[in-house]
């Protein structure tokens, strides 16, 4: 470190730096050694150098860039800071980005393999070694491959944080094991846009909208969030208009010029309302209707009679939808007819640059929520704007996923424990029931790996998970994954340490704006060590402790399942570059960088770069327009060589090949179209019909389970939102992040004023909240920014751990007692909050927080959608005062009462089981996972 007076100051180029260059966002040809005052010598000039390494943020799911400060004196990294050359975030990021240099320091992070010495959850630790972790799951699984137990191995996920790579795996061991933690997430929104167009997001193109409609608080805390954020300010800046459909008064909605706030589960009313009137108002994009929307199929089977002309449909749909009056809407939501009027013909006007979009919220609140992106995506199709400059596209055309070197094929195993009978339709798997399929008998798992999944925490009935991970009958061997301590890993067999955003490989594509970019997550200090002649084998050599990363796993994992290579799988994790070596993990991504991703071998050339120092350099890659075009590429003309040994179906225009539709015949033109049966948007979805739902083959209104005729105001009974997020946490996994905590430490209940006289309390006082199964104590909080009659609770807090000096982080978490006290009731009571505590970090004595929220989701039993799947999260409540015997934070919970509401809901489904052609699952629709089509034979 040298000491300099400011006036004096000279870059390392050569010339004379101003205050404006140091405040500046450092140019790339400055990262190698970079320069910068301590702030903590202040007022002394002391300069500081740093090398600065891109890497990509792993704190939610919209990948953005970071650039890690990697002080050159100490090797460790400084501090963390957004990326300029990343297309999506461009340099800008939320509170969560920097805070992954807390991650790196936290002092509570597991640094070595742990194995439980005692019983299950008992919470007796010792250390392990890698070999001992890798070589009990390697045989564990190798058995159930050999054995034909295909379906007893389990990989659970909660943030990939990547792209195709575990696809990869499974798919090398032929297990039908990907299980996910989508739907407690999104497989309602996405059901609703599948059914439409075959692609299950959208992807909106905010900053060239005319007018923006969310259902969500997207704005702040969605999908995507900051580089989405960025753009509809970016529109709205432009002269967009910013319409939020949010029952609470969001950051977000506090940035509309029109804010929403509908009874929950009203929104589908409401947006076919506006439909009505596109439609009645002739607002709609004519051409684009008669040329995208199977109207010919709706026709032909619902009314064969009828004059089989898209005129004589525009009658027939408004004539479907006369019921979806503005006083129909405004009754069943609570908006005013004015502004359901007003806000669809802007919609109506807006026309091509008419941006939406819906993701958790309405979603996955409320049974049938699926029909609020459906009747959404109408929206977009009435308009002519999917996929448009300023309009939404779907989510693969703004998003590239590469492919790797020797992909393996599609299983031939079905896993009922992910996709059973009675959910065909289901999105992703139905992974919220598997506590009890397999308490029912349905199966069992030999291996499970949770991975950053945090199941008894965040899924709802987190009891019924304690009592399936403490079976070991039922689950016999558990490994959590993990870069933190959670709630779950309490109950593993194996707690294995994983690095954090800048301490692992990934490749990440997201659907931030209207352009196709990747992403490339590396550890850091990998990076800097190589760069300065360390030779490293693996990432853990670089990473604190034995920290490990999961690509590496994997890879070695898979080498002791099958040493020899005799099962298949080994040949899969060789290296394209030396045959029949172990596969090094730079090399996987070197052959994507120099193969699958077009332009960047072009871009590197030019730079006088190889593809992998390209990525290593810059951290992303936007592929250039000409080579992956984004906006309406259902339009593309099918070319004489894709035309080959295909036939046309004349009533459709279907263009198929051996029975697979290839594209559609449009005004006599040969196109691409969507992926779905018809090749054309499905305003008529004859899977529904087929698969048992034929009342809801077209766009409809479900009444939800919280409809308000469900909910008694005078027997102190309200609806609770308990799904909307704080955007400075990160669900389970910011515990190890105090300036997080810092800024976000409490999840009180809102209440509107109204509501708050009703109960008898202020903002402060203890309430207790009961739902079907049990109830919790929380303090209210008494606001206006809640419409009257709701309730809501953000599920990001109420961290617990069962010991004082171990378990989920002391930045986050209450130490609490935990009993089960008699067969499936369960009670939990805090028995301190948050306290300051000793470590090497000095900031974790100065902790001012106490409370730390209270844990909402063990009250909840689940609410399965019987067609998308989809845990319905919203809950009828009966709200008090809390009585005298109850504390802050304490959780009653009866698992027998649970048992019978999952019993219920299971009830409401449809099982396909006797269906002549004999398929488990409609052959088009998407899996994360896809065993081959046979698999999908019964
Ligand atoms: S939006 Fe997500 S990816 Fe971007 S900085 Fe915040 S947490 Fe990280």
């Amino acid at each position: 470190m040298t000491e300099i007076p400011l006036e004096q100051h000279v870059a390392p180029g050569g010339e004379r730096m101003t205050v404006r260059d140091l405040a500046s966002c450092p140019p790339p040809e400055r990262w190698h050694d970079w320069v910068e005052y301590d702030a903590k010598a202040w007022p002394r000039k002391v300069e500081k150098h740093y090398e600065i390494i891109p890497t990509i943020c792993f704190n939610c799911e919209a990948a953005c860039g970071l650039m890690a400060y990697v002080d050159k004196e100490t090797g460790r990294v400084k501090k963390f800071e957004g990326n300029p050359y990343h297309p999506g975030s461009r340099g800008r990021n939320c509170a969560k980005g920097p805070a992954t240099i807390n991650q790196v320091n936290d002092p509570e992070r597991i640094l070595y393999p742990l194995k439980r010495a005692g019983k299950r959850g008992e919470g007796k630790w010792e250390r392990v070694t890698w070999d001992e972790a890798l070589d009990t799951f390697a045989s564990k699984i190798r058995a159930a491959i050999v054995e034909d137990r295909r379906d007893e191995v389990m990989y659970h996920v909660g943030r990939p944080g990547h792209d195709g790579y575990m696809e990869r795996v499974l798919g090398a061991w032929g297990v039908d094991g990907h299980n996910s933690h989508t739907n407690v997430c999104s497989s309602s929104a996405r059901f609703g846009y599948q059914i439409w167009c075959g692609a299950d997001r959208p992807s909106p193109d905010h900053a060239n909208a005319r007018f923006i409609l969310l259902i969500s608080a997207h704005l702040e805390t969605g999908h995507y969030f900051n580089p989405q954020a960025q753009r509809i300010i970016e529109g709205k800046m432009k002269g967009a208009k910013l319409a939020v459909m949010d029952p609470r008064l969001s950051n977000t909605a506090s940035m509309a010029d029109y804010w929403l706030p509908t009874w929950p589960g009203s929104e589908a009313a409401v947006l076919l309302a506006m439909a009505r009137i596109i439609l009645v108002e002739r607002l709609y994009n004519r051409e684009y209707m008669r040329r995208w929307v199977n109207w010919q199929d709706y026709l032909a089977a619902e009314h064969p009679n009828e004059e089989q002309t898209f005129a004589r449909f525009i009658e027939l749909l408004i004539e479907l939808y006369a019921e979806y009056t503005p006083a129909f809407a405004a009754k069943e939501s609570g908006l005013t007819e004015e502004s359901i009027e007003e806000i669809a013909r802007q919609i109506g006007q807006a026309g091509t640059a008419f941006a939406a979009h819906t993701w958790r919220a309405a979603t996955a609140g409320n049974l049938g929520g699926w029909q609020v992106a459906r009747a959404l995506w109408f929206l977009s199709v009435l308009t002519g704007s999917i996929g448009t400059p300023g309009g939404t596209a779907p989510n693969s055309w703004n998003k590239f996923v590469p492919a790797p070197f020797l992909k393996p094929g599609p299983s031939e195993v079905w896993n009922e424990l992910l996709f059973p009978p009675e959910y065909p339709l289901a999105n992703y798997e139905m992974s919220l029931l598997l506590p009890y399929f397999l308490k029912e008998g349905r199966g069992k798992l030999a291996a499970y790996f949770t991975r950053v999944y945090n199941p008894v925490w965040t899924n709802p009935d987190g009891t019924s998970w304690i009592e399936m991970l403490t079976n070991e009958e039922q689950v016999e061997l558990h490994a959590a994954l993990t870069p933190v301590w959670s709630e779950t890993a309490w109950y593993a067999d194996y707690v294995l340490p994983m690095g954090v955003s800048s301490e692992r490989h990934d490749l990440m594509s997201q659907e931030t704006h209207a352009a196709r970019w990747i992403g490339y997550r590396q550890p850091v200090l990998r990076v800097y060590k190589e760069r300065h002649g360390e030779a490293i084998q693996y990432t853990y050599e670089a990473n604190p402790g034995e920290v490990w990363e999961e690509d590496e796993f994997w890879i070695e994992l898979s080498w002791r399942i099958d040493p020899d290579g005799s099962l298949g799988i080994r040949k899969y994790f060789e290296s394209p570059y030396r045959p029949g070596e172990k596969l090094g993990i730079e090399e996987y991504y070197r052959w994507i960088f120099e193969h699958s991703v077009p332009g960047l071998p072009e871009a590197a050339d030019k730079e006088g770069l190889t593809p992998l120092d390209f990525m290593q350099k810059y951290g992303s890659f936007e592929i250039p327009r000409e080579k992956a075009p984004v906006f309406t590429l259902n339009e593309r003309e099918l070319q004489p060589a894709e035309l080959e040994g295909t036939s046309v179906d004349e009533r459709s225009g279907k263009v198929t090949r051996n029975g697979t539709a290839v594209g559609v015949m449009i005004d006599g033109k040969a196109r691409e179209g969507f992926p779905t049966v018809s090749r054309k948007l499905e305003f008529y979805s004859p899977t529904m019909k087929e698969w048992g739902w034929p009342e809801y083959a077209t766009p409809g209104y479900i009444h939800s389970h919280v409809h308000r005729s469900a909910i008694d105001h005078e027997r102190g009974e309200y609806l609770l939102i308990p799904t909307f997020r704080l955007p400075t946490l990160i669900h389970t996994r910011s515990g190890n992040a105090k300036w997080l905590y810092e800024i976000s430490n409490a999840n009180p209940v809102w209440l509107h004023p109204g509501d708050a006289e009703r109960v008898g309390v202020e903002t402060g006082d203890l309430l207790r909240v009961t739902t079907e199964i049990g109830y919790y104590v929380n303090r209210a909080w008494v606001t206006g920014g809640i419409r009257p009659g709701v309730v809501a609770c953000s599920h990001h807090l109420g961290r617990w751990r069962l010991e004082t000096g171990s378990g989920t982080d002391r930045w986050s978490s209450a130490l609490v007692a935990l009993g089960r006290e008699s067969d499936g009731v369960w009670r939990m009571r805090q028995v301190e909050g948050i306290r300051p505590f000793e470590s090497d970090d000095p900031d974790s004595a100065r902790i001012f927080w106490r409370e730390g929220g209270v844990h909402q989701n063990l009250t909840f039993p689940v609410h399965p959608d019987p067609i998308s799947g989809m845990h319905c999260w919203h809950q009828k409540v009966r709200v008090e005062v809390a009585r005298a015997e109850d504390r802050y934070g304490d959780v009653y919970v009866d698992t027998r009462k649970a048992h019978e509401v999952y019993q219920r809901w299971l009830e409401m489904t449809r099982p396909q089981v006797d269906r002549a052609d004999g398929l488990r699952r409609p052959l088009w629709m998407i899996r994360p996972y896809r065993p081959t089509a046979s698999a999908f034979q019964k």
